[in-house]
């Protein structure tokens, strides 16, 4: 086994790791570590090159480091990669000498899951390290994020009502959703349960007709989602939905969902913003998972309650940013790397 260091300016710590025994060749990378040790998902993707490899995880663990400080989780920001196909490369021994290598960081990093890993592939991982989060919670872990990351959406959605309409009543209010797996599915429900008129749309139609059956959603084809007017568009499904196509024809008065990386480029934040669309920036709405992760690493270990009660105050976080956008004249998004900095700069001191 072999582990050598990557030097990348603005990184702690960044480190390759190969075992020529399980074929394993990856990289962890340690953004920031000012608030805390640095959490962020494990992924097993077939990427081209190291190269290739290295922008990721470089590009996620900073994400991590600034979604976490958004979200007062007390941690910071790591991330790592398995550079193989996840369909044929996958094999015990290669988990084995994955755990070992996080192992060997001390803590620093923490991982979980991620594209392609699996709680099975964590089992593993963990025999060989305690430095492990989301695993079931039949082991003492935190168990499946996905109702957390729905319920904090509610509270980012409450949030976006209340900018919108001066009260954050959810009755008569209307929030089309796109895709209804995990999280948007959850957050139908959740919605529909506080007032809510709800359409869904999905391009798994079978999952439509089953949610609309049970819960009696209007549901929309998905090619006509965006021309359906309402108060929030709750993208849930993939990421850069929201780009130059998409603006124009939208007819929501916010855009407020789970989805990842939803902008297709940072520049849309400001054309929501030129629309008059408020926009709740993807890694603050959709931190309600890592929230409920970082329990389990409080001393007494995972506590649901605890866990939504720290999830809700996505509410305060978005209140605070639509706030500073307000003030500052700036996107919702930037007052978001800008609220996320300033809270890494007051760790520091
Ligand atoms: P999921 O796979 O369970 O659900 C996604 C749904 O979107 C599926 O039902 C799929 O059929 C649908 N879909 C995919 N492409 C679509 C398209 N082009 N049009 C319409 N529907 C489409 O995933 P999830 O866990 O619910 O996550 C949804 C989004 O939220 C992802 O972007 C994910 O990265 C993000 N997210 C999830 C979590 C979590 O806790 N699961 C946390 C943070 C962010």
């Amino acid at each position: 086994m072999q582990i050598s260091e990557i030097q990348v300016d603005g990184y702690e710590k960044v480190v390759r790791c190969r075992d020529d025994n399980s074929g394993l060749h990856a990289i962890i990378a340690v953004h920031d570590t000012t608030l805390g040790p640095a959490l962020g998902g494990m992924r097993m993707l077939p990427y081209a090159s190291e190269d290739e490899a290295l922008f990721d995880v470089l590009r996620l663990s900073r994400g991590m480091t600034f979604k976490s400080a958004v979200a007062e989780t007390g941690l910071g920001g790591g991330k790592s990669v398995i550079i193989g196909d996840p369909k044929t490369q996958k094999s015990p021994e290669l988990f084995h000498a994955m755990g070992k290598f996080v192992d060997s960081l001390g803590g620093k990093y923490i991982t979980a899951e991620d594209m392609n890993i699996g709680i099975p592939d964590l089992e593993i991982v963990k025999q060989e390290t305690r430095w492990v989060t989301g695993l079931s919670r039949d082991s003492g872990s935190s168990g499946n994020p996905s109702p957390y990351t729905a319920r904090g959406c509610l509270q980012g959605i409450r949030a976006v009502l209340e900018t919108l309409h001066g009260v954050d009543t959810f009755v008569d209010r209307h929030v089309v959703i796109q895709g209804v797996g995990a999280v948007g599915g959850g957050l139908a429900v959740l919605l529909k349960e506080a007032g809510a008129k709800v359409t869904i749309c999905d391009i798994n139609e079978a999952r439509v007709a089953e949610l609309s059956k049970e819960h009696g959603f209007d549901a929309v084809d998905d090619a006509k989602h965006l021309d359906v007017e309402c108060d929030v568009y709750a993208p849930c499904a993939r990421g850069a939905g929201i780009n130059d196509d998409t603006i124009p024809r939208l007819r929501c008065k916010a855009v407020a969902g789970s989805a990842n990386n939803v902008l297709l480029e940072p520049h849309h934040a400001d054309d929501l913003r030129s629309r008059g669309i408020l926009y709740a920036p993807d890694y603050v709405i959709n931190a309600g998972g890592i929230i409920n992760v970082a329990v389990e690493l409080l001393p007494g270990g995972y506590d649901e309650g605890e866990a939504c009660r720290r999830i809700d105050r996505i509410y305060d976080n978005l209140k605070l940013l639509f706030e500073i956008s307000e003030r500052e004249d700036i996107s919702t998004r930037e007052a978001s790397q800008r609220l996320a900095e300033k809270r890494i700069a007051e760790g520091r001191k």
